[in-house]
């Protein structure tokens, strides 16, 4: 038995076979996937990820040229800078979610499958993996990477930009991270986890029992009614609750603080570009005109979308789910329930211009003749991007389907 992270709904899991996945059969969330057996190419990816992620971190990432001076900067020449003008917070989201998250995750990617491969099971196994694959969305390689594109393409303009060697082993080492985790396989995973555990022992007696089941591990326990508030999953320790404790409100004021924040981040310049003398200042759709101004459409449009759009349709789009539950509507729930994975999917792809301002930051450092240096806007729409996918992240969508069998009943 398996029961749906997205609706809540319990069925059976069907036997995969190469290439199929389970898909819940009332939401349409996907629920197992087939895995080829074979966590050697896990390992063997995951090594090669983290060798040229170490490539990536020492060796130079870009050059800029520009009336004659040059500079070179590393993929943590950004990150020095915001701290240094005093953006210490956007310094360490940003050197967390493309330096540290990613160096950890990879590096646990080559010790879970390794273990798997040695036949390794220590007591901590299932805790590391449930931790991997929390921070599996922080690492967000390949937005920075979309980040990079926008600010080459910005300052291909008036300078000449030149790839290093980090680049490219950057670029490199995102696709075979990405290559490592979707080879890994959860269920053996669990399975030598569990080989490793004493079997579990259903709730007997009398006391009415319950099951929980883990969003993470998709383990069932049988837990007595009172003990259920103060649960652990016994396979990757996950606390477990029915429902995601307090998911509306909590939403609701992340949502709120969110709102607040994004008002600011549009209007406060993000950073401020000091060319030969002149000095101007950007906000985020000031920056999507000067792209349009200078003819790049598909740049300026993505700008657009990712840094505008999205964060304000987030917000509007988790407001409507939560107030989707005082007017329960059983006809548009798969539809509400999808809407909820697109906002949860989406939000991470918003860090594309906090990862230009910090390429540009680093990179464009030449005293009076070229200088870019962040501003307040940043932090403000780091914010807006941070809030609204822990607000995501807090809502729980079985709640919407919970709201409509009370209200049929
Ligand atoms: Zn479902
Ligand atoms: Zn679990």
């Amino acid at each position: 038995m398996i029961e749906c992270v997205d609706c809540g709904l319990s069925q059976v899991q069907p036997v995969l076979t190469v290439g199929q996945s389970a898909f819940c059969r009332r939401c349409d969330a996907r629920l197992a996937r087939y895995y080829t057996p074979g966590h050697q190419t896990s390992t063997a990816l995951a090594l090669a990820a983290l060798a040229l992620l170490l490539v990536a971190n020492v060796k130079p990432f870009l050059h800029f040229a520009f009336h004659g001076r040059q500079s070179t900067a590393y993929l943590w020449s950004g990150i020095e800078m915001l701290w240094e003008t005093s953006y210490p917070p956007l310094a360490l989201l940003v050197g967390g979610t493309v330096i540290l998250v990613p160096l950890v995750l990879v590096g646990g990617v080559v010790f879970v499958s390794g273990s798997l491969g040695l036949g390794y099971g220590p007591a901590y196994l299932g805790g590391l993996y449930r931790w991997l694959r929390k921070l599996r969305s922080w690492a967000m390689l390949e937005v920075f990477l979309l980040g990079v594109l926008v600010a080459v393409v910005k300052l291909g303009e008036l300078a000449s930009i030149g790839l290093g060697i980090g680049f490219y082993a950057f670029v490199a080492s995102s696709l075979l991270m990405l290559g490592a985790w979707e080879t890994l396989d959860p269920q053996a995973v669990w399975a030598r986890v569990d080989a490793s555990l004493d079997p579990p022992r259903p709730a007997k007696g009398t006391t009415p029992a319950t099951f929980l089941a883990c969003p993470v591990c998709d383990l069932r326990s049988s837990v007595h009614i009172e003990k259920a508030e103060d649960f652990a999953c016994p396979r990757c320790g996950e606390p477990l609750h029915t429902r995601k404790p307090y998911s509306v409100q909590r939403a609701l004021s992340l949502l709120l603080a969110a709102t607040i924040l994004y008002i600011p981040a549009n209007m406060l310049p993000v950073m401020r570009v000091e060319l030969l003398g002149r000095s101007e200042t950007d906000t985020i759709l000031q920056g999507v005109q000067a792209l349009i101004a200078g003819g790049l459409w598909e740049i300026a449009a993505l700008v657009f979308f990712a840094s505008f759009l999205v964060p304000g349709l987030k917000i509007l789009g988790l407001l409507y789910l939560a107030w989707t539950i005082r007017r329960p509507d059983s006809d548009k729930l798969i539809l509400h329930t999808r809407l909820y994975r697109i906002i949860d999917q989406i939000g991470r792809w918003s860090m594309i211009d906090v990862f230009m301002t910090a390429v540009l930051v680093g990179l464009v450092q030449l005293g009076a003749i070229a200088t870019i240096v962040p501003e307040a806007g940043a932090v403000c729409f780091a914010g807006v991007v941070i809030l609204t996918i822990f607000a995501a992240r807090a809502f729980d969508p079985r709640v919407l389907w919970d709201a409509v069998e009370e209200h049929d009943v």
